[in-house]
């Protein structure tokens, strides 16, 4: 009688799961079809960063080192200069004459985009950046920074003509 109730019980699981993997048959599929499509990304997503530009076109980033002291991964590679009245770069004192990021060590953990006071420094979604050679993973400013739009304008701020009479 026991094995009876045993073969029994045993059916009933086997039907059980089943019944499981019937019903998620007539389910509509989510599996993502990368590589042959697009991958989809939470927007949250920790990829290859981007170096931001302000409402004028300027670069965000003032060449303040913050970011670096903060990798724990020491991948981030910064040269500041000063901007002058005839070149100016960043809306800041100085600005990054290079700035590089070392792919090949850099673990995606956010640390700089958490330190930095300009918010200058964000995580893009680009993944695709396996290579057999590692010189190609040190990525440049250029190879980061946002580009201007075509049709970019920057904003003139109008100066308030002193006021006469005191
Ligand atoms: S994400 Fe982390 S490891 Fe990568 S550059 Fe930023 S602080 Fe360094
Ligand atoms: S990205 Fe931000 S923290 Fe890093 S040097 Fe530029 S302004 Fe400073």
């Amino acid at each position: 009688m026991a094995l009876i109730t045993n073969i029994l019980n045993n059916a009933a699981a086997v039907a059980k799961g089943m019944s499981v993997t019937l019903v998620e048959m007539l389910q509509p599929t989510i599996t993502d079809a990368y590589p042959e499509g697009p991958a989809k990304l939470e927007e949250r997503y920790r990829g290859v960063h981007v170096l931001q530009r302000d409402e004028n076109g300027l670069e965000k980033c003032v060449g303040c080192f913050l970011c670096a002291a903060a990798c724990p991964s020491n991948c981030i590679y910064i040269e500041a200069a000063e901007n002058t009245e005839e070149g100016r770069i960043s809306g800041g004192e100085r600005y990054a004459s290079v700035y590089n990021i070392d792919y090949s060590r850099c673990i995606f953990c956010g640390f700089c985009v958490e330190a930095c006071p300009t918010d200058a420094i964000t995580h893009g979604h680009k993944f695709e950046i396996a290579s057999y050679n590692t010189s190609t993973l040190v990525y440049r400013k250029e190879q980061m920074l946002t580009p201007l739009p075509a049709d970019f304008k920057p904003l003139v701020v109008k100066q308030e003509a002193p006021s006469a009479g005191h």
